[in-house]
């Protein structure tokens, strides 16, 4: 079963083979070699160290009687790894043909599939393209899965998370504050007169400066914070661990930054200033996420009624708790 990947070369099965006996192992070898590329292990510790180290692995076979490990021990090892990539790997398990206790616990074990010794080459090799394939299908599936749930979730622009992946996320941290009483802070971040740069640089350096606003955002924030695009030009931040103080500073260190920020456009200096409304769960009497954010909108309006460029930190419209 040789297949051609996307680059054009071919590539062959790479299977596992754990098995003792050198005459069953020859014989299997002169018939599989062709198809498939085989890794020899003597036994089932040698094989459990090969899969450890070799991320290339399709398919185990293994025999069940051998030295250090056996076969069924190898797969008990398989199945409980805490790495998907071994624990979810085909394993086809070679049995005598009169044994059927060990052919019971080779499936008790997590075993996907059976042959008799002595092995049938043809069946072995039907055997193995099934699962080969089978667990190939599962890997791309579950590999696009996870890109259109990350693609669901990022902005396409900045790379940050978009709208609605920022308020799950608020929605899971506001949940986790109230059962380990933490603390929590929300930013909310909008671009002043940025229609304005729009109309004297046009719309592509307008996404320019966008991006680099983002940019600027996620490096200044910390490990675990959130940062997310929730409109045209407007961002905000999720802040756990953080209280009011906290925030304050951070929001004032954003501020600064970015009206200092060396931002080139269209091979103009565009320089632009964000205003800044914030919110701390604990200081404000809120139940949900979406109510702290209205608190930090409202504070946000404040601080673009006062002249923008700053930051607002409460209702009374100040710029610091000084
Ligand atoms: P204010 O200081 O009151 O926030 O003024 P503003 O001009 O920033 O706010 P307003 O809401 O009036 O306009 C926002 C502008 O942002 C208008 C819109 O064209 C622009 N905008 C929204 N999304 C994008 C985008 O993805 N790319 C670009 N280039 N511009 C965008
Ligand atoms: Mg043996
Ligand atoms: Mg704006
Ligand atoms: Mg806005």
């Amino acid at each position: 079963m040789v297949e051609e990947d996307f680059s054009g070369t071919r590539t062959r099965p790479r299977i596992l083979l754990a098995e003792d006996s050198q005459t069953s192992k020859a014989m299997l070898l002169k018939n599989l070699s062709e198809n498939y590329e085989l890794i020899e292990a003597r036994d089932g510790e040698e094989a459990w160290q090969i899969l450890l180290a070799d991320e290339r692995i399709d398919v185990v076979i293994t025999d069940v009687n051998m030295p250090r490990l056996t076969g069924q021990q190898l797969l008990v090892k398989i199945r409980k790894s805490q790495m998907p990539r071994i624990a979810n790997i085909p394993v086809i398990v070679m049995t005598a043909a009169n044994d059927s206790v060990d052919k019971n616990l080779a499936f008790l074990n997590g075993a996907n599939d059976f042959l008799m010794k002595p092995v049938d080459v043809m069946e072995l090799q039907a055997r193995v393209n099934v699962h080969y394939k089978l667990t190939r299908t599962i890997r791309e599936l579950e590999e696009s899965r996870r890109a259109l749930a990350e693609q669901a979730s990022t902005d396409p622009l900045t790379r940050l998370r978009n709208r609605r992946s920022f308020y799950d996320q608020g929605a899971q941290h506001i949940s986790a504050v109230k059962r380990y009483l933490g603390e929590l802070s929300v930013l909310l971040i909008d671009i002043d007169h940025f229609k304005q740069v729009n109309d004297r640089f046009g719309h592509q350096a307008g996404d320019e400066v966008l991006l680099k606003v983002a940019t600027l955002l996620a490096g200044i924030v910390r490990n675990g914070d959130v940062v997310g695009r929730i409109g045209g030009e407007e961002f905000a931040a999720l802040l756990p661990e953080t209280n009011r103080l906290g925030a304050a500073v951070l929001a004032e260190r954003v501020r600064a930054r970015i009206e200092k920020a060396e931002i080139t456009a269209a091979d103009t200096r565009i320089r632009v200033t964000v205003s800044i409304g914030m919110a701390t769960f604990s200081a404000e009497s809120v139940d949900s996420f979406d109510e702290l954010l209205a608190v930090a909108d409202r504070r946000l309006y404040l601080a673009k009624n006062q002249g923008r460029n700053r930051i607002c930190v409460n209702d009374e419209g100040k710029t610091s708790f000084a």
